[in-house]
């Protein structure tokens, strides 16, 4: 029965329930409620902890991983990974609030966005972020600016588009030139963008990130990405005089997909044989790598707990099942039509043969979570679990018909706790004027 679980966080217990990290998610669901995240802190350390040891092993402990908190953010996540010691990426002023109010040490934040407002420039430089990762010229100037005015010179990257298309959802391609995201490379605007960097005074250029989608489960992309940044790396060397140090390839990586899971191993080790190769044909000095995974750290370490309230079978139509959650608290099938496997958490054992569409509670035909997927037979009252909902759902939630917020709970070793409170109808109007 476990092999049907993406995680090995996830097993059955003897009443036939879904556990998570020990926990019966049935008795979660009485304790805390529903809708309800679940995550496991046993699943992200130990993802957590096969990056590091992989930096170690393949660039000699010469790199880190950042996690992307856009992923998933609050204090208690940012706390976690950065104990495993883990970078944080974060792309706005609140990401970067909450980093800090957890604690993390600014020079292990690094400040990504495509248009970041002054405000946040301004916070990011008083901060003393690790770097801002510069996506355009006028924001370049900005830095510039600030920067002088501050009496500081502040670590730059640049964002480029190395001009890879990932086969992935069109939504969240980025790497290819029609990107809201970076600098060109295939059109010239990248190098007279680092030309312009280098001139500047107060701030130091130092490495070069890219970023080429999301949901990629395939390592050749990532490889490729590694070999044209290292080319555009070593001609800013060459041509410009100017050596860097540091070089990020971003994240994306989906290490797992239903039962087959890309080793992290193979994507790290042909990525950095990809970078040792380059480097050694450039006769350049290894830079000292990031990625940016966020997804693959949270991703399978998260569930969502549902009551089924409702069962509304529309004869030689379909079955809508619906739970008292929805495109409020997870929006990616209604975005994206993001896959999840989902299973009546009370009768894990039964058969799933059951086919339902998974439908919300928002005012919205498309609010839906699966459609046509198969479940076990479900009753009134059952606890519905859509699996791997650890990204992209808490951060991505709205408060949509003037729902809640659940809370999120994290377990580790069959106990839970509390690490982000439900939000209340009164936190719904407090901005209210
Ligand atoms: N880095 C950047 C710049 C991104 O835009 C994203 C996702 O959008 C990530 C990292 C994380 O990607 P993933 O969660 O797919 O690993």
């Amino acid at each position: 029965m476990k092999n049907m679980f993406v995680s090995d966080c996830y097993n059955v217990n003897e009443k036939g329930h879904l556990t998570i990290s020990g926990c019966d998610t049935v008795e979660l669901a009485e304790k805390y409620g529903t809708a309800l995240y679940v995550m496991s802190e046993d699943e992200i350390r130990s993802v957590c902890r096969r990056y590091k040891s992989s930096f170690e092993r393949h660039y000699n402990g010469n790199g880190t991983a950042l996690y992307a908190s856009k992923a998933f953010c609050c204090k208690e996540i940012c706390r976690i990974v950065t104990e495993e010691g883990l970078d944080l990426d974060v792309v706005s002023g609140g990401e970067l609030y909450t980093a800090l109010a957890a604690g993390v040490d600014a020079k292990h934040i690094h400040f990504h966005g495509n248009n970041k407002t002054m405000q946040e420039l301004c916070y990011a430089l008083e901060s003393g972020v690790g770097d801002i990762v510069v996506d355009n010229l006028n924001e370049l100037h900005r830095i510039e600016k600030l920067s002088a005015e501050k009496g500081v010179v502040t670590s730059i990257s640049m964002r480029i588009k190395p001009g890879i298309d990932a086969h992935t959802h069109e939504f969240i391609r980025t790497g290819q030139i029609d990107s809201k995201f970076g600098f060109a490379l295939e059109n010239g605007e990248a190098f007279e963008a680092v030309k312009e960097a280098v001139a500047c005074e107060n701030v130091e250029l130092i490495g070069l990130h890219c970023h080429i989608g999301s949901q990629i489960f395939d390592k050749a992309p990532f490889v490729l990405a590694a070999q044209v940044m290292l080319k555009f790396y070593n001609k800013i060397h060459t041509e410009l005089g100017k050596t860097l140090t540091h070089l990020n390839l971003g994240g994306g990586l989906k290490y797992k997909e239903a039962d087959a899971a890309v080793p992290y191993e193979d994507y790290m080790s042909d990525v950095s044989e990809a970078v040792h190769a380059a480097c050694k044909e450039y006769g350049i000095q290894v830079p000292y790598i990031y990625i940016e995974p966020g997804r693959s750290i949270v991703c399978e370490a998260g569930l969502t707990l549902y009551t089924v309230g409702d069962i509304k079978t529309i004869p030689n139509v379909r079955t809508y099942v619906a739970i008292d959650g929805g495109m409020y608290e997870n929006p990616r099938y209604a975005l994206y039509q993001s896959d999840y496997t989902c299973l009546i958490a009370n009768k894990v054992n039964e058969p799933a043969d059951f086919t339902a569409t998974i439908a919300g509670k928002c005012c919205e035909s498309g609010d839906l979570i699966q459609e046509n997927t198969l479940i076990q037979k479900p009753e009134v009252g059952d606890i519905l679990a859509v699996l791997s909902t650890g990204a992209y759902n808490y951060s991505m939630a709205s408060n949509y018909n003037r729902n809640t917020r659940p809370p999120v709970v994290m377990v580790r070793g069959g106990e839970s706790r509390v690490i982000i409170k439900g939000e209340t109808y009164e936190d719904l109007v407090r901005n209210d004027v």
